[in-house]
């Protein structure tokens, strides 16, 4: 299958006061079209600045210090402000967690959509309109036509990231980058916006690229996963194979602290410890403080990241 994208040895660094934060440190994977790729970690592991850096939208004091970032096949880490404009919104798009912050709380949400095809679609202001208003029932919002003219603030948490994807998804994007998209919603419409996710990444024939720190979201949605830790990648696999038979030790702390809705138990084992603060990151394996399995070359020697028949394992175990 066709490589629709790889990031190669990815560094994106942030100059601060404090010094030289490695935020993403030496980050390399690959997505084939068509698949639901997750980035899963702790919050702080680099998942979000990853995912910002492939949009070049990492903001002073953070810069892209090395890597490549091939999408279909050119590396766009080279591309200009401009080049990046034609490809944000229409070939690579993105919902984030609040979509409250992400819609401009002034204008209606109409306008907001019809601006998105307007920017990337040789359409008229009525054909955007007539558009908007497809998309936002295909998004399964009631009575698209007045939706059109609301505001932000009159809809619901889940209704707004209904209109967020709707706008994601208006340029038939190749690749959509989804980053939290249902963390900041309660259960039930957690669960409803996952499945029009799921519906609308056939419809669409979308990739997506999903950041998360949630496990029951990577179950639902992934077809592959890509485990980080400070800044790295620690395992590869696909969906099934991770959660059956974990390998690195911070994947099997991850899943065994994940509620498992068949269990009884309410005791939830977690992993001890912090994610290590990213100027002052141990020798060695930098799970190597917080490790159950850690040998006397785990404290001294960064292991590499290793590839196995179905996925790669950062470990000295391996
Ligand atoms: Fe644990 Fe060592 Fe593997 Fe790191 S390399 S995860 S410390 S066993
Ligand atoms: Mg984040």
């Amino acid at each position: 299958m066709a490589k629709l994208l790889e990031v190669k040895d990815l560094k994106t660094y942030f100059y601060t006061q404090n010094g030289i934060v490695p935020s993403v440190d030496g980050v390399s994977f690959s997505m084939e079209k068509g698949q639901t790729t997750a980035l899963v970690g702790e919050s702080g592991c680099g998942k979000s600045v990853t995912s910002f850096s492939i949009m070049q939208l990492v903001g002073a004091p953070g810069k892209i210090v090395a890597g490549e970032i091939h999408f279909k096949g050119q590396n766009i880490a080279q591309y200009s402000e401009k080049k990046m404009e034609k490809l944000r919104g229409n070939e690579i798009s993105m919902i984030f967690q609040e979509p409250l912050t992400s819609l401009n709380p002034v204008l209606r949400i109409g306008d907001q959509l019809d601006e998105v095809l307007l920017l990337h679609q040789k359409l008229s202001k009525k054909e955007a309109k007539a558009e908007s208003i497809k998309m936002l029932g295909k998004v399964g919002i009631p009575r698209p036509e007045k939706i059109y003219d609301s505001f932000p603030h009159e809809l619901s948490g889940g209704m707004r990231q209904r209109v967020m994807i709707a706008m994601a998804l208006s340029c038939s994007p190749s690749l959509l980058i989804a980053d939290e998209p249902t963390t900041a919603l309660d259960v039930t419409i957690q669960a409803q916006i996952l499945k029009l996710m799921r519906n609308l990444k056939s419809e669409f024939d979308t990739s997506i690229l999903l950041i998360t720190h949630d496990l029951g979201v990577v179950a639902e949605l992934a077809d592959r996963v890509i485990v980080m830790y400070a800044g790295q990648v620690i395992e590869e696999r696909d969906v099934f194979s991770l959660f059956d038979d974990p390998k690195h030790p911070y994947t099997q702390g991850l899943i065994s602290s994940t509620p498992k809705i068949e269990s009884q138990e309410d005791e939830l084992m977690s992993i001890k410890g912090n994610v290590p603060a990213p100027n002052n990151r141990p020798s060695g394996c930098y799970f190597h403080p917080r490790c159950p399995k850690a040998k006397d070359i785990c404290k001294s020697s960064m292991p590499e990241l290793k590839g196995f028949e179905d996925g790669q394992v950062r470990c000295w175990l391996y």
